[in-house]
């Protein structure tokens, strides 16, 4: 039989299936194969009797971990993102895979060696204190891993001893259920009457339905209730978050309903138990695959449903290669499987509210929280005002005063510091002016390096001003506020206050995340000062107090998705304020208080911000009434990025003659242009939905005829931000 096989190494050039001779296996299976003089792995996706060629070599047949269904959505995929075959197939298989070797998830474990003379041992650690120590250690319990002792002892202690032969070693394979610690407690709850109409709405159908419901609805609930009746029917599951909300909360939760069925599939995991997760998904063990964006791929059989929590998160859009949209994938993959795609969000994105009201998706939704509270009370704050009265501190009157009455009755505050991508925008602070493009009317981003003002849709440049156009003001305000100037503040304010900080430069250590909201959540600091990564999916129910402090950083991101992605987060942020018993207050400090975001916000209208904006979008046609598709070039030396460029400018201009349907179309400098070393342009362009399709694998086709020899190019569409 000729098998034909992708091989795993990545490049261009060989990505094709190669013939091999083997024995009649089925598709999806992995194989051992020679290429080019290098012993690697393949997976087949081709069976023939015959091949063109002559003396095939032989390929070795290991195991099948790819099913035709993923076969078929990898095909799917390979044509919507122009995506190379074996770049979708690692998507699909955990990287112990990748090898040839037994991929079973095997610790070592150590234990004292018995029967040697005590005598001989003493003198053999007379001068290593350290080794003495393990050894005690070890006789004192039944053995530890490897890996703990290391970590304990350090690795020149722990080999010291092996190396002297005083422990014995075995290999295990301990298939322990990752981050086991958080099962968290069973509740038992009735649905609502509102829950149980969206869950049995589910169970029964199949498309795509999005649950609209207001942070504190109960949708986990629906969602637990939903994949309940999909295991009775003995079909399986899987459900997407946001990676950053990946927080024990949901993770308990779903262990404690479901126990073991879960399996979590997180890039935070190791090789060995990412590979152990994985396989008790294949073999049925698991039914509920838990994950961020990469929990699509599971391989599970018969999926009955594919939830996407806080659907209108960006994280659930890889940006690096493959570059895919998880929510698109999911819905590939619902449609071929026959199953349910749940979208849920208090905020949904404008799009897939778009295709509810026009019926495409079926709309279920959650009006009321379930705790007696309703949505805390939001105030905004006028910080043009302050700075008028002389207030030139990070805290308003009112957030001040509020954060004292909280501190005082021992209840827990958040206070919430937008930050998005790298940019900061330029702003007066006496009049809340803001630096914008005048072509494009968003607003500019400081380039500290050069110290100029860039627009981000254009990419035209202007001087860095030294005073305000509109009053005259000098104190211009640049660059961010950090979470340590807030700390600091607040020590200034409350000398006792204790306070804990998260954001990126907090959070670089893999556990440090869970360890600081931990902390928080049992009680060890009142207040908890953060970026985007608190704003999701938490639940603290001593927090009666949120403070947002510059809501403003998002909402003059250069981008078309500003007002969203600013009303998206005030109503997260909001939504971790008064989640238990307690009444929640929200304080929203901002220089432009009458923009709708805030008018909308104060009142969690989404509805009334969605038909404001979705109108806007349609004036100025953005997305979703174009896709935005962006053509990215980087080469080593400007000159071959600059033709590149222009050739492929020509040639979709040649494009847009024959096909119509683009509204805007410009090459330039990208906004950020260099970046590893590379020097970056780009071809911005605006289309409409209906020639997408046509046009786009066109456009697919210059990125590979064009691409710069000494660098990159490629094309994405809706990309999150355009730097
Ligand atoms: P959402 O995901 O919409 O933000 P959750 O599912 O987290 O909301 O629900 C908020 C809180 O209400 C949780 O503590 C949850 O246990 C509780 N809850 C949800 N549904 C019910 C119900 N039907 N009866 C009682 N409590 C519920
Ligand atoms: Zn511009
Ligand atoms: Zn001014």
């Amino acid at each position: 039989m000729v098998l034909e096989v992708i091989v795993d190494i990545s490049t261009a050039e060989i990505d094709r299936p190669f013939d091999y001779e083997g024995e009649d296996v089925p598709l999806g299976s992995r194989v051992a194969v020679d290429f080019a003089g290098r012993h690697t792995v393949g997976f087949v996706v081709g069976k023939k009797q015959t091949s063109e060629f002559s003396s095939l070599k032989k390929a070795r047949y290991l195991d099948t971990p790819v099913s035709a269904e993923q076969l078929k959505l990898m095909n799917e995929m390979r044509a919507a993102y122009n995506l190379r075959h074996i770049d979708v197939l690692r998507l699909f298989i955990p990287t112990k895979l990748r090898e040839e070797r037994d991929p079973e998830y095997k610790r070592i474990f150590l234990t004292a060696a018995q029967g040697i003379d005590e005598e001989a041992v003493a003198a053999m650690l007379k001068r290593a204190p350290k080794q003495r120590e393990v050894l005690d250690h070890l006789r004192a319990g039944k053995g530890e891993y490897l890996s703990v002792l290391t970590e304990r002892f350090g690795a020149g202690a722990v080999n010291g001893l092996r190396e002297k032969g005083l422990v014995n070693e075995s290999a295990v394979h301990d298939a322990r259920v990752p981050l086991e610690t958080l099962a968290g407690q069973k509740k038992h709850v009735t649905l609502t009457p509102d829950q149980q109409r969206a869950a049995d709405a589910i169970t029964e159908g199949k498309g795509v339905y999005l649950l609209h419901g207001v942070t504190g609805s109960g949708k986990t609930e629906v969602y637990m209730s939903v994949i309940e009746k999909m295991l009775e029917k003995g079909r399986t599951a899987i459900m997407l978050v946001p990676e950053i909300a990946l927080t024990p909360q949901i993770l308990g939760l779903f262990r404690a309903r479901f126990g073991d069925a879960v399996a979590l599939m997180h890039s935070g995991l190791n090789a060995g138990e990412r590979y152990d997760e994985w396989k008790r998904l294949r073999d049925g063990e698991a039914k509920i695959a838990v994950g961020p964006r990469s929990a699509v791929f599971a391989p599970l059989k018969d999926i009955g449903v594919i939830i996407i929590d806080e659907e209108h998160d960006s994280s659930y859009i890889s940006e690096s290669n493959p570059r895919y949209d998880a929510k698109q994938v999911a819905k590939m993959r619902a449609e071929n499987c026959g199953a349910a795609l749940v979208l849920g969000s208090a905020t949904p994105d404008m799009e897939s509210y778009l295709l509810a009201t026009e019926g495409k998706y079926k709309l279920l939704t959650l009006k009321n929280r379930i705790a007696a509270h309703q949505l805390p009370e939001m105030e905004i704050v006028d910080m043009v005002q302050e700075f008028r009265y002389g207030n030139r501190s990070l805290f308003s009157a009112a957030l001040a005063d509020a954060m004292g009455a909280a501190l005082g009755r021992g209840e827990q505050i958040i206070l919430f510091l937008n930050r998005r991508g790298f940019a900061s925008f330029v702003m007066c602070r006496s009049c809340g002016w803001v630096a914008k493009c005048e072509d494009c009317d968003v607003s500019l981003t400081w380039h500290k390096s050069e110290n100029v003002l860039k627009c981000h849709c254009c990419g035209r440049r202007y001087h860095m001003l030294s005073k305000c156009p509109q009053c005259g003001g000098t104190e211009i305000k640049q660059g961010k506020t950090g979470t340590e100037k807030v700390a600091e503040e607040l020590k200034a304010l409350f000398p006792d206050v204790r306070v804990l900080r998260m954001d990126n430069d907090t959070t670089s250590r893999k556990d440090s995340y869970f360890r600081i909201l931990n902390e928080f959540a049992s009680g060890g600091a009142d207040v908890l000062v953060g970026t985007q990564m608190i704003a999701k999916g938490h639940d603290f129910p001593n927090v009666t107090l949120v403070g947002i402090l510059e809501a403003d950083s998002a909402l003059y991101f250069s981008d078309y998705r500003s007002s969203e992605r600013t009303f998206q987060l005030i109503t997260q942020v909001a939504g971790r304020a008064g989640r238990a018993d307690k009444k929640g207050r929200v304080i929203l400090q901002t220089y432009s208080p009458r923009h709708y975001v805030f008018r909308f916000g104060r009142t969690y209208d989404y509805e009334g911000f969605w038909r404001k904006e979705i109108n806007t979008r349609m004036v100025t046609k953005f997305p979703p009434f174009t896709k935005v598709v962006r053509v990215l070039v980087a080469a080593e030396d400007e000159q071959s990025a600059v033709d590149s460029t222009r050739n492929i400018y020509r040639a979709v201009k040649d494009i847009e003659a024959r096909v119509g349907g683009f509204v805007y179309l410009g090459a330039a400098k990208s906004p950020v242009t260099r970046m590893h070393g590379l020097t970056r342009y780009q071809v911005l362009m605006r289309v409409t939905p209906s020639v997408y399709a046509a046009v786009m694998p066109e456009i697919y086709a210059l990125t590979a005829k064009f691409k710069p020899q000494k660098g990159s190019c490629f094309a994405e569409t809706d990309p999150q931000s355009l730097i």
